[in-house]
């Protein structure tokens, strides 16, 4: 009797308080049951994912608490990321971090109001310290939300180490979220990785759908494959989680090579400044032809993320073509639950296939140095090791389109990933002076979208820091932003080129808080009786500037 009261205490305190493997607990952020859009380390753009996402059954409004006891260390507002967030330090070593929230409990809302009026901006970042916000373990905090860059409402949740600020893998700490699936493969990509490299006698990409047989995955063509030279190959791989459909991130993946481990990621940790290299990591090339997220099964020599077994080369394959090779690799997901993908490569006589990528007009640029070039009105400037290998680069240009000043200069390909900031300027047309700081740099999508890609006029040049390669020119915005009223104190406001960059509202002359949505184009204001008196007439300025200065001013009068 007595040991069944203890056992049925210690699986209710299970059920409140997860224990991680170094004994650290946390309380669940929210009380419904946890299911997850997305988890710690999947694939985003430019970045891995630094935390879960916890769906809140598709609406706004759910209570949501600190994990351990600690203090509020943080709050930022902004208008994109995390939207409306909150940092919670706590005494075991680690920040919890809670984004997208609709609203903060009252006392911490008016304290941020405080804040954003003192500043005169929606947009805050405070540092707080142990005093202002003490909180114990499961305390409320905010109500979970869609703020920021949010695609519908969920609780972004993460936990940090917080002397680095180092995310950590969330779903190591045993919070309840089951996972009893394990990753799935869905395709398998090989590519030349030099001149060399041919697959079944082409020297170009080429790719397979996985099929699953009898347990393990592999490759529908009698699992072999014909290869020779220098090959890489990457997989697109997901794990499921439980009650859910949603793609989430793998754990480990590993290569064997004949059964010797060749290649092997974990994704525990990383840092915020390492994060851009997952273009590195990934198939960057397949993901701009075709979306799909894959992690590469070797490292590029300029990749310097932290997750590799850095006891192995973790090469690319180079294949001897008088044997063959037995390829098996696994993936793996926090739980445990792992998959096995199999199949061999035939080294076989290179044929006479020419590669695609060398051509020999094209500069061969090695990615440690700085690479300079000039061609006409163009010239680029590349930091060393922006690049994350070596490129034979290219440049074209086509005839103005799009509105554009200047034909379109093809920097490179899209295809080629960019890790720090290259300089690129382009001589810009005769133009009035007074027309000089409206010009910008345009970049020409893969849709024919013309999109600004930023940058100022400097002596006779538009130049711009850019972290893409891809289509250029010069471009003109003197057109200012749109305010579109809704009714309500709630306007559209939408750019056509250089984008929003500043908003001002006033209400009887004195400044008053807007918040801006730019995933819905929405600026609007929250009727505040501390603030203007209720029952009378008002007037209203709002301004709205784009990045090239031109200003929008809608003056109205309303009554409250
Ligand atoms: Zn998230």
């Amino acid at each position: 009797m007595m040991h069944r009261a203890i056992t049925l205490i210690l699986s209710q305190f299970l059920m409140l308080y997860s224990i991680g493997q170094d004994g650290v607990s946390f309380h669940p952020p929210v009380k419904i049951p946890m299911y997850l859009s997305g988890n710690f380390g999947e694939i985003r753009s430019d970045h891995f994912h630094s935390g879960i996402d916890i769906k809140t059954q598709g609406t706004t409004g759910h209570h949501v608490s600190s994990v351990e006891k600690g203090y509020i260390s943080r709050i930022k507002v902004q208008a994109n990321g995390y939207g409306k967030s909150i940092y919670i330090s706590h005494p075991n070593g680690y920040t919890s971090v809670y984004g997208h929230l609709d609203r903060y409990r009252e006392d911490i809302a008016a304290y941020v109001k405080v804040m954003q009026y003192k500043k005169q901006s929606h947009t805050v970042d405070l540092y707080l310290n142990r005093s202002t916000f003490p909180l114990e373990k499961g305390e409320f905090i905010a109500y979970s939300g869609n703020t920021g860059s949010s695609s519908g409402p969920h609780l972004h949740f993460e936990i940090r180490s917080t002397a680095q600020q180092h995310p950590t893998n969330v779903l190591s700490y045993n919070l309840d979220i089951r996972d009893q699936l394990a990753p799935r493969f869905h395709t398998l990509f090989l590519y030349p990785m030099n001149s060399t490299g041919q697959i079944n006698g082409k020297a170009r990409r080429f790719s397979s759908k996985v099929v699953k047989d009898q347990g393990i995955y592999t490759i529908p063509y009698g699992s072999t494959l014909e290869v020779s030279g220098s090959l890489g190959i990457s997989v697109e791989v997901f794990d499921y989680l439980d009650g859910t459909p949603n793609r989430c991130g793998i754990h480990t993946l590993e290569m064997y090579v004949d059964n010797k481990l060749s290649y092997s990621h974990v994704m525990d940790e990383f840092s915020f400044s390492e994060t851009r290299y997952i273009n590195a990591h990934i198939d960057y090339e397949e993901l701009i032809r075709s979306g799909k997220k894959a992690h590469r099964l070797h490292r590029l020599p300029n990749d310097r993320l932290q997750i590799y077994n850095q006891t192995l080369e973790n090469k690319p394959l180079f294949v001897d073509e008088s044997r063959s090779y037995a390829i098996r690799i696994v993936a793996s997901d926090v739980a445990g639950n792992s998959s096995t993908l199999e199949f061999t490569l035939k080294g076989s006589k290179p044929s006479n296939a020419l590669p695609v990528s060398e051509n020999e007009d094209n500069v061969y640029m090695k990615y440690a140095q700085v690479n300079n070039f000039e061609e006409g009105p163009v010239r680029l400037e590349i930091p060393a090791n922006s690049l994350y290998q070596d490129l034979y680069f290219s440049f074209q240009s086509s005839p103005p389109a799009n509105g554009s000043l200047t034909p379109f200069y093809h920097i490179a390909t899209r295809e080629v990933p960019v890790h720090k900031a290259y300089t690129l300027s382009i001589e810009s047309p005769d133009l009035d002076p007074s027309l000089h700081k409206k010009l910008l740099l345009i970049s020409r999508t893969d849709k024919g979208e013309v999109v600004s890609a930023g940058g100022e006029y400097q002596d006779g040049h538009v130049v711009a820091k850019l972290r893409n390669f891809g289509e250029f020119a010069v471009g003109l915005d003197t057109i200012a932003p749109k305010i579109t009223p809704l009714g309500n104190m709630r306007f559209i406001i939408t750019d056509e080129l250089s984008g929003i960059s500043k908003y001002e509202g006033y209400i009887d002359n004195q400044w008053a808080l807007f918040e801006y949505d730019p995933k819905n184009d929405l600026l609007f204001y929250l009727f505040d009786e501390e603030r203007i008196t209720k029952g009378t007439d008002h007037e209203m300025e709002l301004y709205v500037s784009d990045k090239k200065g031109n200003v929008n001013l809608l003056h109205t009068t309303f009554n409250w």
